[in-house]
């Protein structure tokens, strides 16, 4: 077992923390205040090939491997976790989707955009009525002989309102449960195509977040993302990619949020010496330190069996189901080290509070984690 990173993997890691402490972590707070998302930074981070890290050389990536994209992950999560996000989606769900299920024609089409930071794609799964329960979806696509017309409404979709290329999932057969929902390729523009901003997160406010409503929409069955039927398999794959890249950006932010406290601890002077020499305050850095740890060996360990190309579903999921947890610990504990501090936007831990909160809840919940889990343990689904 080697726990090193190599040289590659350390020279991404030095170029990204870099950037990000350049370009990201002094700009965050104004970006949240407004809810406006960088553009102009996320087109630097295309040029630098920050964003196409793990995307292969011919579709103007770097080619480097998954734990290359983990640390890119962490290290934009340590910055900003809109900016973690949008890298999750654009990469993760939707690039390493297309690479995965789409004809050569659809590889080029799309990948290339994202790597370079000039196009932002969408992953179009939830709805009002289905959130965990995907195959429970109501938008359809009917065949109307080389074309599909759907119709529907997803919510909660991020950069709905900013995508140049949109994954929709719908029902080609509304009977056949999660073997009826078949993934399109739907571009922006596409007549009966709408979108609608989500507003007053709490938390990922620099980043978009949108409704997306289907009128008839005229899809030609070229812009099928793999089989018809096959949609539900398309939608967990990716997820076993975002999870991954979610567990990642919780270890940078639980990181980001150590070392505030950290810092803070050693100049903080209460009953006449710093209060990092109280032993409860150490407890909770203690704590916090170890959750990191565990956290980013969680996440190298399923980026390994990912190198590996081996089924990693239980490993992602363990990965994305405790980071998500730690990072609202890790942060919560680290805000008490700040005391009144840490309630004002004075430090940053009170938006990392803020960001951290949606991680036990999307990409599936926690507790939709611990059912793929316990499922791999028992070979009995709780579904
Ligand atoms: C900011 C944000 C961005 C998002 N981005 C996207 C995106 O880009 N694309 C996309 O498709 N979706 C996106 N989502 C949606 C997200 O993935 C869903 O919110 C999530 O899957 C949970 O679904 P739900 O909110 O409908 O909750 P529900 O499924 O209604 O769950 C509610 C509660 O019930 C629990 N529960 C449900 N079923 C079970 C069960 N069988 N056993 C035990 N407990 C259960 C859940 O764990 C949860 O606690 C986003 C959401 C947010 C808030």
């Amino acid at each position: 077992m080697n726990f090193d990173l190599n040289e590659e993997q350390l020279a991404v890691q030095k170029m990204v923390r870099d950037f990000v402490a350049n370009e990201i972590t002094p700009n965050a707070k104004e970006w949240d205040i407004n809810e406006t998302f960088p553009m102009d930074v996320w087109k630097k981070m295309g040029e630098l090939g920050i964003i196409g890290t793990s995307i292969p050389e011919e579709y103007e990536g770097s080619g480097m491997d998954f734990i290359s994209h983990a640390i890119v992950a962490e290290e934009l999560g340590y910055g900003c976790s809109s900016m973690r996000g949008t890298y999750s989606v654009n990469i993760s769900l939707v690039a390493k989707t297309i690479l995965l299920w789409g004809t050569e024609e659809q590889k080029k089409k799309y990948i290339p955009g994202i790597a370079l930071g000039e196009a932002f794609g969408c992953y179009g799964l939830t709805e009002p009525d289905s959130g965990s329960d995907a195959a429970a979806m109501k938008s359809t696509a009917e065949q109307d002989g080389d074309y599909y017309i759907l119709n529907g409404n997803k919510m909660w979709i991020t950069h709905a309102n900013q995508s140049d290329v949109f994954i929709i999932f719908a029902k080609t057969d509304k009977d056949a449960g999660a073997r009826g929902i078949t993934a399109f390729l739907v571009d922006k523009g596409t007549p009966g195509l709408s979108t609608l901003v989500t507003r007053e997160k709490i938390g990922l406010r620099a980043q978009d977040t949108g409704e997306i409503n289907m009128d008839n929409v005229r899809v030609h069955k070229d812009q099928l993302l793999g089989p018809v039927g096959r949609g539900f398999v398309v939608a967990m794959t990716a997820l076993d990619n975002a999870r991954y890249t979610v567990a990642a950006g919780c270890v940078g932010t639980a990181q980001a949020a150590l070392d505030i406290a950290k810092e803070y601890a050693k100049e903080r002077i209460q009953f006449g010496k710093p209060i990092a020499t109280k032993q409860l305050v150490q407890q909770l850095i203690a704590n916090a330190a170890l959750d990191i740890e565990m956290g980013r060996l969680l996440v190298h360990r399923a980026g390994f069996l990912k190198n590996k190309d081996v089924r990693n579903t239980r490993e992602t999921c363990m990965a994305k189901y405790f980071c998500g947890e730690m990072v609202n610990r890790v942060t919560y504990d680290m805000m008490q080290i700040l005391g009144g501090y840490s309630f004002s936007g004075e430090y940053p831990l009170e938006r990392m509070y803020r960001d951290s909160r949606i991680n036990t809840l999307y990409e599936g919940t926690s507790q939709i984690q611990q059912l793929i889990i316990g499922n791999s343990e028992l070979g009995m689904p709780a579904f």
